[in-house]
């Protein structure tokens, strides 16, 4: 396989890793490198080889001669002390991350939607599916349709079940650890586009479990599901309120 002009940087890194769904598949070096790793490493070495016939052919200095990497290696290792800081820091940064009301909320959904799609699920979808029938009255044409959307509901929360409380950890911690920003836009920070994940998913969920609610057993659960969502959300526009104008590599600009 040659390296894709095609792929877009940093695609994967703001998308709901839903491949089966995903129209940008051909866009996506994640992708094509988990759908075939040998060609993957057959490119890697690729790669390698030109770069090295491209530096002999320019002549360029050995890489360990570039001052910036002899700089770099100059960096003096950490003192004890030092390190038992930067231990306490990180494990301080975890636990006020374990605190956050917004980790709590998202954690504690993750289990809830996990429990009832464990207890409810199969249900719902055989419920749905039993009052679905052939026909060709406008009514049976609309119950079919709703059906499928019941469907449709169960595999996206199902799938957004663990990832919500995911993106939300890495908007916290990035921003907590001021990393990721490439951009002078601070709305092109890292976090804000976690942030902004972790409200797409949670929005598309939340109109899940409404839609779940009208057809499921134990549907006051489901409404609570959809409830929680509307609450996390709303928390995580006001901690991070740039986060929907973050662009996402792909899926918000317009494709070349
Ligand atoms: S961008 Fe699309 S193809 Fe690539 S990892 Fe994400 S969902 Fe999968």
């Amino acid at each position: 396989m040659a390296w894709d002009p095609d792929h877009i940087d940093l695609i994967s890194e703001y998308c709901d890793r839903w491949c089966e769904r995903c129209p940008l598949t051909h866009r996506c070096a994640a992708y094509t490198r988990e759908s075939d790793p040998a060609e993957i490493e057959a490119h890697s070495e690729a790669v390698e080889k030109a770069m090295e016939e491209l530096r002999v052919e320019l002549a360029l200095p050995e890489p360990a001669a570039q001052p910036w990497l002899e700089e770099l290696s100059s960096v003096p290792e950490p003192t004890e002390a030092d390190q038992k800081e930067l231990d306490r820091a990180y494990h301080d940064g975890r636990a006020r991350l374990r605190s956050d009301p917004m980790m709590i909320a998202a954690s504690d959904y993750s289990i809830d939607a996990y429990t009832w799609l464990k207890l409810y699920g199969d249900l719902t979808r055989e419920r749905a599916a039993a009052l679905s029938h052939d026909g060709d009255s406008p009514e049976a044409a609309v119950l079919r349709m709703e059906v499928e959307g019941v469907l449709d509901a169960l595999a996206v929360v199902r799938w957004d079940s663990m990832l919500i409380a995911a993106k939300l950890r890495r908007a916290l911690t990035g921003k907590a650890d001021g990393e990721g920003s490439f951009d002078d836009d601070a709305a092109q920070a890292d976090w804000n586009g976690s942030a902004k994940l972790t409200l797409l998913l949670a929005q598309r969920s939340e109109a899940g479990w409404r839609l779940i609610a009208r057809w499921a057993p134990e549907s006051d659960i489901a409404t609570q599901l959809a409830q929680t969502l509307a609450a996390l959300r709303a928390d995580v526009e006001r901690a991070f309120p740039l986060a929907r104008r973050f662009v996402r590599p792909g899926f918000d600009d317009p494709q070349p």
